[in-house]
């Protein structure tokens, strides 16, 4: 009891509203034409389309004069932009801010589904329409707005500020944001602390809680596939001997679903729960002042939703299986993908170990795939850029608490792991539930509103990490 009630709520205020120092009308007309740039990544290099990379690299330069200007611009394998905004004190480490310029492409089939055509970029409604518009152009555009802005008022940072933009985050970030931190770490550049892109505030996401939350990840899990296969005799289906290929496969596969790594409410859940149980209702907030004793009863409701069940552990998911060839043939080889979301409590290595005692059969053969990574290292929450870009937000977005969580997908931030100990995965996005549905889908949209909250975000982030 003496817990729950030390465990007091935050204030919050309901009447979000800052006063505006941007006409948030002209710069959502600069997003809507940067939207129109088709900066489309696709799974084969042959449909990367060149020119609109470069027209859109030529339109920044128009649209932000000062920052072209003032900022030293290098060009990364081409298409990607990496901005130095020179501090007067080269002795304090530069912050980053980083984002991408590729999108994903329109599902074919749904090119009619959208309200204003994808890559028109209209303004209409109170929105800023199209693809890219929440991931994440919005984020790109909003962050040269704030640079530009402060230009315009003379600020200059005592700290560099470096900002990096890649153009395949969508691919898998090689040849742009990890071309970019092999190109800082070579110059023997380190970072204070460095924001990606990345988890967004969320509106209305537990009934229980009357308040959006602005989830910031502090770590990313890690990525495995393994290939298991067996072998067996061939020959005619009428003389069956034994278990078959597929059926010997089968049964692997069957034991390692159902014997998950272990899930723990523990380290990022517990702080995730913490920052936001004292908002709750005062039953919850009994449960969240006390985990050491209702931890298991967390648990059971958080592995009852698969969103929430991704963040407790690793997660385990057969996503190919090849066996046969004919009706009447007895497969001589069976073969099955399996893919591994890496949680921070786990290593490739413990997540293969695993797998093999779980298993426990000698003929089949277990390999990893090429493109794995383990989990990201966690941010320190007491770290003081971590302390700032909670300040932040808050003053920003008054009616929000902030949270730190666990990206349970992949960003470029891991490509700039080896920079700073003080990675931040955030958007300063307001989403619901449906919201959600639009990135990567169909009328992807982001309200003028919230746009000028974005740039308002990194105007007061610089200002706030620049000394
Ligand atoms: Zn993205």
């Amino acid at each position: 009891m003496i817990r729950t009630f030390r465990y007091s709520r935050v204030d919050v205020d309901t009447s979000a509203n800052i006063p505006s120092r941007i006409n948030v009308e002209t710069a959502a007309q600069r997003l809507g034409k940067a939207i129109s740039y088709q900066t489309v990544s696709t799974q084969s290099s042959k449909d990367f389309n060149e020119s609109e990379f470069l027209n859109m690299h030529q339109y920044l330069e128009n649209a932000f004069p000062l920052i072209h200007a003032s900022l030293k611009k290098e060009i990364i394998n081409d298409y990607s932009l990496l901005y130095f905004w020179e501090g007067k004190d080269p002795e304090l480490k530069p912050v980053m801010l980083t984002c991408h310029l590729d999108v994903v492409p329109i599902e074919p089939g749904t090119e009619n589904e959208w309200k204003y055509p994808p890559f028109e970029g209209k303004v209409s409604e109170g929105y800023i329409w199209g693809r890219g518009a929440m991931d994440v152009q919005g984020g790109v555009l909003a962050i040269m707005e704030a640079v530009e802005y402060l230009l315009s008022k003379e600020f200059r940072p005592d700290r560099t500020i470096i900002l990096g933009f890649g153009h395949d985050e969508e691919i898998d970030g090689e040849r742009g944001a990890q071309a970019i931190g092999e190109t800082l770490a070579q110059r023997g550049i380190e970072l204070a602390c460095l924001l990606d892109e990345g988890t967004p505030i969320v509106h209305d996401v537990l009934a229980e809680l009357p308040n959006p939350v602005a989830l910031v990840a502090v770590a990313e899990k890690g990525y495995l596939s393994l290939e298991l296969s067996t072998s067996a005799e061939g020959g005619h289906s009428s003389v069956p001997q034994g278990l078959t290929a597929i059926a010997r496969l089968s049964e692997a596969i069957q034991k390692l679903e159902k014997n998950p790594m272990n899930n723990k409410v523990d380290g990022l859940v517990k702080q995730t729960m913490t920052a936001i149980g004292p908002q709750m209702p005062f039953l919850y907030r009994i449960v969240m002042a006390n985990l050491w004793l209702f931890g298991g009863l967390v648990k059971k409701e958080l592995a009852a939703m698969p969103a929430t069940r991704a963040a407790l552990g690793t997660t385990i998911a057969t996503t190919i299986f090849e066996s046969g060839i004919k009706e009447n043939v007895l497969p001589t080889q069976a073969k099955a993908i399996v893919n591994f979301r890496i949680h921070p409590n786990d290593t490739i290595e413990s997540v293969i170990d695993h797998v093999r005692r779980t298993i426990n059969d000698p003929e089949v053969r277990i390999s990893e795939l090429p493109g794995s990574i383990n989990p990201s290292q966690i941010s320190d929450v007491a770290a003081s850029p971590y302390k700032t870009l909670k300040k932040t937000i808050r003053e920003v977005f008054p009616d929000v608490i902030v949270a730190p969580t666990l990206m349970i997908g992949a960003t470029d931030a891991r490509h700039y792991a080896h920079l700073t100990d003080n990675i931040y995965r955030f958007l300063p996005l307001r989403a619901d539930e449906g919201d959600l549905d639009r990135v990567h889908g169909t009328n992807e949209r982001l309200s003028k509103e919230n746009y000028r909250e974005m740039i308002e975000f990194y105007i007061r982030l610089i200002e706030e990490s620049a000394d």
